[in-house]
């Protein structure tokens, strides 16, 4: 089971394309459940939400704030 996610470097800013090789089927584990990501951008490790993609304490979470940029 392969899963691809993308995610914002909080560092350089780059998106950075992850791939998981995960053998757990769908839905074995917890629904937020972050895994630390070896950053290629930056070369350190940031919390990434395997189902989501998204940054554990990540700035732009905060409601009212919805940076848009696609
Ligand atoms: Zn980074």
């Amino acid at each position: 089971m392969q899963r691809q996610i993308l995610f914002r470097c909080p560092r350089t800013g780059t998106n950075v394309q992850h791939r998981f090789d995960d053998e757990r089927p769908e839905g074995a584990g917890p629904a937020d459940s972050y895994v630390p990501v070896r950053c290629p951008a930056c070369m350190s490790l940031h919390f990434v939400n395997s189902t989501t993609g998204r940054l554990l304490n990540e700035p732009g979470a905060q409601p009212g704030s919805t940076p848009r940029s696609a």
